[in-house]
């Protein structure tokens, strides 16, 4: 019995960006007596589904954007005689469908990594049930990827997960509700472990994959702090102290090491995480600025961010701490307007973020903004192609709207081109090559520029082009590019590099929370 694990995708680019960590995670989680598993990632290579036999087990992880590529290799794979098992979020918001659909025999609902095991003896057993449930495991059941099956030189950066959960609550966003609000975080041994292990294959790029690597801000502490029972306080401060560790261990690793991570804004505020990810070399960090006005924020539920002049000093708070921030923008939301579009790309260049990215408000599953939307759209939803459109993602690629909501002042259409437009005008040569100007060297600049091209082929036109004609020619000089990109990224492997020991926090090395919190 041979298992396969894939990650499905409808374009592959022969190089990637960054490991699907998820693969390398069941991987470890494959008991030795059913052999090393096969992996496929799709963002390489397609998967070829001859190479199934009967009695295989092929396990298929899928978020909302490559279900229905996923569906097509779970029904192929069981036409071949497999054991069909799907797992992911959407499998776990979806299970009836993945198996109505993707010819599942099994799902697993929540985390594999503890349950994985028993789907595979019930597999061998041919008595596999339908329907697993994963639940949410706890930090110290994390399973740890299995870093010797990775192909070496195919991924530019590998990752690592340190805390799952996030405690906000964004409307957009289906993590809080997955993953759960409680961080749930890994100890520094088990992260360094990782780390080294990468090291030594030669990844000095690390992304630090996490829902939010700021889980606990100085307000959060400062209003437990006011609580008469101070068991919430002890057990917040808790998780920041081992924050804390964990980056005074990462500022031990080889001094060519840099990782990458996702944190909210809020980060800015406390100068002491900040320059903690200074010397721990995290830099650059995923931040999600969503909108530029007071009303956007309401609009998502994230008025815990910032707008205008403050907004942009926030951001250049992370610059000046040597974190570099790729800024996520969402442009349809309601209160948007036409000059909404230019308003944002003002602010992303006057706040000298590094990279940023510009999506199309949608409805994801598992969001409160897509319970919200389904309803409103009653029993009768519009159909496309026999499908409602409450289930887009089963709408065949060419045929799916740009925009669901219907927008009080512009059209669908009008926000897909302005989206485009600030695209095309944040990565223009011309911005690229200014905001370059932080390297010295001449490569340096010129790495730089293929990079942010790389990232925009990879995540703009693939994302919100409508012209065939374009879509295909992103994905091929994207693949062009990938392959001399990914040899920046690479370094020499040092296989005999050790761990760094366990660093005891105390007052000289971090900042306590109480000194923190009464100023
Ligand atoms: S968008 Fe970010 S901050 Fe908001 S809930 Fe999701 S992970 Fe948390």
């Amino acid at each position: 019995m041979t298992v396969y694990l894939i990650n499905p995708s409808d374009v592959s680019f022969g190089t990637a960006v960054i490991t699907p960590r998820w693969l390398y995670v069941l991987a470890g989680a494959t008991p030795k007596v059913f052999g090393g598993p096969a992996l496929v990632d799709e963002t390489l290579e397609a998967f070829d589904p001859n190479c199934v036999q009967v009695g295989d087990v092929v396990g298929i992880g899928i978020h909302t954007a490559n279900t229905l590529r996923g569906y097509a290799i779970g029904k192929m794979a069981r036409e071949r005689g497999a054991h069909v098992v799907f797992g992911g979020i959407h499998a776990t918001l979806y299970p009836e469908e993945a198996l109505g659909l993707g010819g599942a025999h099994s799902v697993v609902e929540g985390d594999g990594d503890v349950v994985w095991p028993s789907v595979l003896a019930d597999c061998y057993n041919g008595v596999p049930r339908s329907r697993y449930l994963g639940g949410r495991v706890e930090a110290s059941d994390f399973v740890p990827a299995r870093w010797d099956l990775i192909p070496r030189n195919r991924y530019m950066w590998a990752s690592v997960q340190t805390v799952r959960g996030c405690p906000k609550h964004c409307s957009f966003c289906s993590v809080w509700r997955t993953d759960g609000q409680r961080p749930r975080q890994r100890s520094s041994d088990a992260v360094i472990e990782e780390i080294v292990q990468l090291r030594r294959l030669g990844f000095r790029f690390i992304a630090l994959a996490d829902d939010n690597f700021y889980p606990v801000t100085l307000n959060d502490l400062q209003l437990a702090s006011r609580l008469q029972d101070k068991s919430r306080l002890h057990v917040l401060e808790a998780i920041r102290v081992e924050r804390f560790e964990l980056m005074l261990r990462l500022a031990q690793l080889p001094p060519d090491m840099v990782f990458f991570t996702q944190i909210t804004m809020e980060a800015a505020e406390d100068p002491d995480f900040l320059e903690a990810m200074r010397a721990a070399r995290i830099k650059g960090a995923l931040v999600g600025v969503e909108s530029v006005t007071p009303e956007g924020l309401k609009d998502v539920y994230k008025d815990f961010n910032l707008a205008g002049e403050s907004l942009v000093e926030r951001l250049q708070t992370f610059r000046r701490h040597g974190v570099h921030v790729l800024g996520s923008f969402i442009f349809g939301l309601p209160s948007d307007r036409p000059q909404t579009f230019t308003a944002t790309a003002a602010v992303a260049e006057r706040a000298e973020i590094t990279f940023a990215q510009f999506v199309m408000l949608t409805p994801f599953p598992g969001t409160v903004d897509f319970n919200r939307w389904e309803k409103t759209l009653g029993d009768t939803p519009q159909q496309i192609a026999g499908v409602a459109i409450t289930r887009r993602w089963l709408i065949p690629p060419a045929l799916r709207p740009k925009l669901y909501w219907p927008h009080p002042v512009m059209s669908g259409e009008e926000i897909r081109r302005r989206t485009q437009a600030v695209w095309d005008s944040f990565y223009s040569w011309k911005s690229i090559w200014k905001r370059s100007r932080f390297i010295k060297s001449l490569k340096g600049r010129l790495a730089f520029m293929m990079i942010s091209r790389i990232y925009r082929q990879m995540y703009a036109d693939t994302g919100i082009a409508t012209d065939s004609a374009r879509l295909a020619w992103s994905a091929r000089s994207a693949r062009w590019l990938a392959r001399p990109c990914r040899l920046l990224f690479a370094a020499r492997p040092m296989p005999h590099l050790n761990a760094p020991g366990a660093v005891p926090c105390s007052t000289t090395t971090m900042p306590t929370t109480r000194r923190t919190i009464s100023g």
